[in-house]
């Protein structure tokens, strides 16, 4: 694949000199072979794409709204149109399997767009109220800090609402998976983007990061990724007295009530938590199922953990691929162990490499299922960020709604009933941003962000808009 633009892009430029840190290199996590490399960029870079983006916002954010969900349209379309490349992009960088990249990968971002641009139509930027009229105004600049998981849907959930209030933006991706990254800027340009509204410096989060959270001249920082550097990037924000959004994962709890199916709700619980190799924020890895089913649920998981065996990626038929580094398995494999250590009952999967002779080189983990794990534990408490489920059985639903709530995270959950009004009322009762019912489908529409450790803000949809704008009043 051709990786053209693999460079820093600062005012409408692709950057390709190096400075005096070696580049990045990326590598595919399915075959451990670098496929690219990006250039280290610095506070100076980092410099540079404010000043740009400082420049370029007095004209963006003067821009009609229609002017700007234009641009957005045009994106949309442009995106849909290169499904393809971002898709064999992503499984290259990332190790997700090619079908899940279609459909997700590629596929998520495209309505991310067009839900933004309709949601910016429908929003009333100027109101009347007594003797004021109320502005909503674009912050500013924002910097953009992300993670490498849904490499494409993460940058687009947050430089697209930036954009479409009017804000002009400086994009870090994350250092392990940033071609695709920089792929939708490529398209974003071709979209015809002004220069300097997207700037995108690649580098690394102790470098980059902390150079784009420190800079006086960004107005508000968005950032997805772990709880422990999301605290630091609200903490140094805070010296400079940003805006921040906080995007922070989650142990999300999936909650069986004994009246649920429970066939369909352990399969599609596992598929969920399986998904993407178990590396998404929102994973539903605690499965909370009543006591006296247990035995039948974990049968179920059993069964359903089988068809997941991990294979080649680019391969059609594979339903989970490698983890995205060398890093990230080694503290999924720690985590298993740990749990295995405490005494939980492992009922698929473990910390061995997977079998199979297409699986000699790469970042693979079993798929791996813990049954009985008791609600305190590590297992249940901590974000592994791998193919790893952990079954807690519970008495009533009292019991389920407390140890659904026993987590210092709060960012998903689920709730299945064959009542439906009986889970909408469990489900008002979690803690969390986003809950599902009965396998209710991701919106892209809905504010999508957690509360507690998962961290502040929200984005997608108005919401994701809101989150970049403030209010003017003029009296009159
Ligand atoms: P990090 O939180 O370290 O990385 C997220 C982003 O922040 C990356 O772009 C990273 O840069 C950047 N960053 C790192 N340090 C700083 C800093 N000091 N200042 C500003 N930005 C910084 O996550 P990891 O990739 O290390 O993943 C570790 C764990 O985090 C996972 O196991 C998982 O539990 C959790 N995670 C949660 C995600 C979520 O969706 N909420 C997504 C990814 C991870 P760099 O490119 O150098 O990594």
């Amino acid at each position: 694949m051709d990786h053209q633009w693999t460079a820093h892009f600062i005012a409408g430029e692709w950057e390709h000199e190096a400075d005096e840190r070696p580049p990045i290199p990326v590598e595919n996590p399915a075959t451990e072979q670098v496929i690219a490399s990006v250039p280290a960029g610095g506070a100076a870079h980092v410099h540079r794409a404010v000043v740009a983006a400082r420049g370029a916002f007095s004209s963006w954010s003067t821009r009609t709204i229609e002017e700007r969900a234009q641009v957005l349209d045009g994106l949309a379309d442009l995106l849909e149109e290169r499904r393809e490349l971002i898709a064999r992009t992503v499984t290259e960088e990332l190790g997700a399997p090619i079908k899940l990249a279609r459909q997700l990968h590629a596929t998520l971002p495209v309505h991310d767009v067009r839900e933004t641009a309709r949601a910016l139509r429908s929003m009333e930027f100027e109101t009347e109220l007594g003797n004021s009229r109320v502005y909503a105004v674009p912050v500013g600049v924002v910097g953009a800090i992300t993670p490498w998981n849904y490499p494409v849907h993460q940058v687009v959930s947050k430089i697209v609402p930036a954009i479409a209030a009017g804000c002009t933006v400086v994009l870090k991706p994350s250092e392990v998976a940033p071609l695709s990254a920089l792929l939708l800027a490529r398209i974003m340009q071709e979209a015809g983007l002004p220069d300097g509204v997207l700037n995108v410096v690649n580098g690394a989060g102790p470098e980059v990061g902390q150079a784009i959270v420190e800079h006086p001249g960004i107005d508000a920082v968005s950032f997805t990724g772990s709880e422990a550097t999301g605290r630091a990037v609200a903490q140094q924000a805070a010296l400079t007295l940003k805006r921040v959004t906080l995007e922070l994962g989650g142990k999300s709890a999936n909650v069986i009530l004994d009246d649920a199916d429970l066939a369909t709700a352990v399969k599609v619980g596992v598929a969920n938590c399986f998904l993407n190799s178990g590396q998404s924020c929102n994973a539903l890895t605690r499965m909370l199922v009543p006591r006296e089913l247990l035995s039948s649920a974990a049968e179920i998981a059993t069964a359903a953990a089988a068809r997941y065996a991990p294979g080649d990626p680019a391969d059609e038929r594979t339903r989970i691929g490698p983890l995205a580094s060398a890093r990230q398995r080694d503290s999924v494999i720690r985590a298993i162990e740990t749990g295995l250590a405490d005494g939980a009952k492992l009922i698929a999967g473990g910390p061995e490499r997977p079998a199979g002779d297409a699986l000699t080189s790469g970042y693979y983990v079993r798929p791996t299922i813990f049954t009985d794990v008791d609600p305190d534990s590590f297992l249940a408490q901590e974000e592994i960020f791998g193919p790893v489920l952990a079954i807690i059985g519970y008495g009533d639903e009292e019991e389920a709604v407390a140890i659904a709530n026993n987590s210092r995270f709060g960012l998903g959950g689920a709730v299945w009933s064959a009542d439906a009004e009986r889970a909408r009322t469990v489900a008002r009762r979690i803690h969390t941003g986003q809950v599902d019912i009965n396998g209710g489908a991701f919106n892209p529409a809905a504010p999508f962000g957690g509360v507690k450790n998962s961290g502040y803000g929200r984005e997608l949809g108005s919401a994701g808009i809101e989150e970049f704008l403030h209010r003017q009043s003029l009296q009159f």
